[in-house]
């Protein structure tokens, strides 16, 4: 079979590498090339070297509580290379009113779980806390789909929004959580509120069952990445095809039925035929290549929104710098008006992540709440990023290293009504035989669910 895979992020490697097991297994032949616009592998991941220190462009880790990343770097027989956060320093800050201060323990992203460090916290007004108590006796809510905002609303009031739910969200989708669909972002907080009516009892109730990872000497903690970074997991994907798979520079111009299967046309004026294609493309791309295919196929892919990111990171000699640094960084809420959606004190989170006596911070801005920022030069951008670091943690110094990464439509936005128009989606592209959709724009965008999609396509493509 020759099969040829489209996009060379972790999606489009995690296709091709799964496509080759299979074969193997099966011993069937298979002829892969995968195409890749850029002249490097990864797509979105990108980590690089600079006087020692090792700087994430783009994402610096994946979750274990989803199992397709780490089954697959078993499979890939590289656990060795993993590490876990250094937990320690799990606790999240929340910039607001001028001052970071604890997410209080036990916070799990939208509701507390514990009441003493929830009671005391500084982060809630007395008012706030109250009513987020409300929803041990509030009934449940009855939409199929709802944006992420109205549910925190709803249940747990526009404080618990606004000072957690809100910023955290923009740190993991950078969306306004009124857009975002909560069934297609969280929906273990909607099978709560089904199985358990309050959010507060059934996290709670959850966890007596199941203690979260990274507690309780889980073998992982709730992040993990690779010890040089994660771009590992790209060279080690690469360095298990075969032999000039890889065709790089190659921007796939066009896609055309053909009499055997599939014909790729390339922008070089070159083209390929294929019996299977694999898309794991951005949805945008995707959509361009879908458009003479089905035109309803293309306009319900173009309707995805994508936002952008930068990364602003900053290396510092530790004495620098005068705050503790005892967490994994802190998240701002879009009502302190600041430019960062989000700091993450890189080297306390990870080791290896800075040299001796140095630390490693990374300012994260943009997103679809504040697009307008990454107008700025990147000069603006790094000198906006040091003057917020400076009010949150007193840090005047000059940085020892400065790196901005710059990533344009880069993340796929689940709206309300997401899974429908993906369903859509997939009944389009299931009517095309032969061509399989996979990637960050459907179920899933972290690196764990792009993984997951991208075996999935591998195994619907080599089926039959
Ligand atoms: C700044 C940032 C931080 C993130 N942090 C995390 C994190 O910590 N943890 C986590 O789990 N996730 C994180 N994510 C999300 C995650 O990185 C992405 O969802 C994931 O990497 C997407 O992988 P993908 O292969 O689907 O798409 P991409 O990485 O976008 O890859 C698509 C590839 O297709 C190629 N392509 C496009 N058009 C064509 C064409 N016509 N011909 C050939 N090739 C083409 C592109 O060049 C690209 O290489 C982050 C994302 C960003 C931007």
């Amino acid at each position: 079979m020759k099969l040829v895979v489209i996009g060379g992020g972790v999606t489009g490697l995690a296709a091709a590498h799964r496509a080759v097991e299979l074969a193997r297994e099966r011993q069937a032949p298979l002829e892969l090339t995968l195409l890749e616009a850029r002249e490097r592998l990864g797509g979105t991941i990108a980590s690089e070297r600079v006087d020692g220190f090792l700087v994430e462009a783009g994402p610096d880790s994946f979750l274990s509580e989803k199992p397709w990343a780490l089954a697959l770097c078993g499979r890939l027989g590289v656990e060795n290379r993993l590490v876990r956060t250094d937990d320690r320093f799990r606790k999240v800050f929340v910039w607001h009113g001028g001052r970071l201060h604890p997410l209080p323990d036990g916070f799990q992203l939208l509701a507390p779980t514990a009441m003493r460090p929830f009671v005391t916290s500084s982060l809630f007004s007395v008012h706030g806390k109250l009513r987020m108590a409300l929803d041990l006796v509030l009934p449940r809510g009855h939409a199929d789909d709802e944006s992420l905002g109205a549910f925190v609303r709803r249940r747990l009031g526009a404080e618990a929004l606004e000072r957690v739910a809100q910023p955290l969200v923009a740190g993991i989708y950078t969306a306004d959580p009124d857009d975002l669909s909560l069934a297609a972002t969280m929906p273990r907080f909607l099978d709560v509120e089904r199985r358990d009516r309050s959010i507060i009892l059934g996290l709670r109730r959850a966890l007596a069952r199941a203690p979260l990872p990274g507690t309780s000497g889980a073998r992982w903690s709730l992040f993990v990445t690779f010890a040089d970074g994660m771009e590992e997991l790209v060279t080690t994907l690469a360095g298990r095809l075969p032999a000039g798979a890889v065709a790089l520079k190659q921007r796939v111009s066009g896609l055309e039925r053909s009499a055997a299967g599939w014909r790729v046309r390339t922008s070089d004026g070159g083209h390929l035929d294929a019996d299977r294609v694999i898309l794991a493309t951005e949805a945008h791309a995707t959509a361009r290549l879908a458009r003479y295919l089905d035109p309803s196929l293309a306009n319900l892919l173009a309707e995805i929104p994508y936002s952008s990111a930068a990364t602003v990171s900053l290396g510092y000699r530790r004495a620098d710098i005068p705050h503790p640094l005892d967490g994994f960084g802190f998240v701002v809420p879009r009502t302190e008006g600041k430019a960062l959606l989000a700091g993450t004190f890189s080297s306390v989170k990870y080791p290896g992540r800075a040299p001796e006596g140095h630390v490693l911070i990374r300012g994260f801005l943009g997103g679809m709440l504040n697009a307008a920022i990454l107008d700025a030069s990147d000069a603006a951008l790094i000198s906006r990023t040091r003057a917020e670091l400076r009010e949150a943690l007193g840090i005047t110094a000059e940085p020892v290293l400065t790196r901005l990464h710059r990533w344009p439509a880069s993340m796929p936005q689940y709206r309300v009504g997401h899974l429908a128009r993906v369903e859509a989606i997939e009944r389009a592209a299931g009517a095309l035989p032969g061509l399989f959709l996979a990637g960050a724009a459907y179920r899933g965008v972290g690196l764990a669910d792009c993984v997951r999609s991208g075996e999935t396509a591998a195994e619907a493509a080599l089926q039959g």
